[in-house]
């Protein structure tokens, strides 16, 4: 077994030099246990933000999909496929019964569902965490209507652009913020996307005005910054924000800094609903976000990319790369 150690915790840009790569001899396993063995992984912003509050010398957080390769379990067979909270590690022997050990709040260690053709790596995007995220955070918290606009930001990620999608099924019109050209013409050929805006080579501000001249009804937010706080000074009366993330200072220190940004005229004088969220609170209906999200996509309704990168060994690249817009769609790497 091949996994990366955390050495040191981040400052600024994760660094290569803040992990290492060890091999280690996995036991033979005991009753309830399984070897997994993993096919892909999933590298996400919340490492960046969550790591922190692991001790160095753990093994890198992280979900993957694991083909069982040895099962003692009768509920986990060899052949499955399981996603697994197992950390970055190509393989792992795992008592996989005992979930709350495993879980962080989320139902992890669950056999992947039927997927039918698709790749099973969609059970770390459109049909996992990413997926759900999308479809509980935006639906749950932004109460959308049809003929409503809505501002997605970070639009062509994971979530971002499932969101603006399931926007689209529930008849908005809907705008897409993202950080190039090439992930603009996705949102808008693909994805079906009304409008996008380049926040890194046009004027966030005067493109919204232009797109949403009668102002904004539902804001996804994933990236926070003067992105969001653009967006939300062209809210509607009563306009309702979906806070997920704010990418954009995930890699500065918020607290040397300080927070003053002024919202509360925008929000008193359009009367915004603003919630923030973890997708935990979603726990108790995940497979339900499955199944919708799957049933989208069997329709043709939904549309989910994923940059896939090749390499157990290039895992810290695929992450640092994620965390500068590398990606269109759903990070991943196929070991
Ligand atoms: P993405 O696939 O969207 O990948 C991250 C993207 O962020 C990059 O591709 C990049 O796209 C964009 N980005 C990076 N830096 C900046 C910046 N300074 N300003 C604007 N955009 C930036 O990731 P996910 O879809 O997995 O996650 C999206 C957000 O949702 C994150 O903030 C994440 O932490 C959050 N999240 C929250 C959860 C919750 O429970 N609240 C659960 C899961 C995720 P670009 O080229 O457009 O810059």
């Amino acid at each position: 077994c091949k996994k990366y150690v955390l050495v040191k915790h981040f400052e600024g840009e994760p660094k290569p030099s803040d992990f290492v790569i060890v091999e280690e001899q996995l036991p033979a396993i005991k009753n309830n246990e399984i070897l997994a063995e993993a096919e892909y992984l999933s590298v996400d912003p919340y490492m960046r933000l969550h790591v922190d509050s692991f001790p160095t010398g753990i093994t890198m957080i992280g979900i993957q999909v694991g083909k069982i390769i040895e099962s003692k379990s009768s509920k986990y067979p060899v052949g499955k496929r399981v996603v697994g909270n197992f950390g970055w590690r190509t393989h792992t022997v795992i008592n996989i019964e005992d979930e709350k050990k495993y879980s962080m709040g989320l139902p992890h260690n669950y056999i992947l569902p039927e997927i039918g053709d698709l790749p099973a790596s969609v059970g770390l995007g459109v049909l996992g965490m990413p997926g759900n995220t999308a479809y509980f955070g935006f639906l749950d918290i932004c109460q959308p209507k049809a003929g409503e606009t809505l501002v997605v930001s970070g639009a062509a990620g994971a979530i971002g652009s499932l969101v603006g999608q399931i926007g689209k099924i529930k008849g908005l019109t809907v705008i897409g913020i993202a950080g190039s050209d090439d992930k603009c013409q996705w949102l808008k050929n693909e994805c079906g996307f009304d409008h996008t805006i380049n926040y890194k080579t046009q004027n966030v501000d005067v493109e919204l005005k232009k797109l949403a001249p009668d102002g904004v009804d539902c804001y996804f937010d994933n990236v926070g910054g003067d992105i969001s706080t653009t967006v939300m000074y062209q809210m509607k009366l009563f306009g309702r924000v979906s806070v997920c993330g704010h990418i954009s200072s995930y890699n500065t220190d918020i607290n040397a800094k300080p927070k003053t940004t002024i919202l509360q005229p925008a929000i008193i004088s359009s009367q915004l609903k603003i919630e923030g969220f973890i997708i935990t609170r979603w726990a108790d209906k995940w497979q339900e976000g499955i199944a919708q999200n799957l049933k989208w996509i069997q329709e043709g309704k939904l549309k989910y990319r994923e940059t896939v990168t090749h390499g157990f060994e290039n895992m810290f690249n695929a992450f640092a790369g994620m965390l500068k817009g590398e990606n269109t769609g759903k990070a991943i790497v196929k070991v």
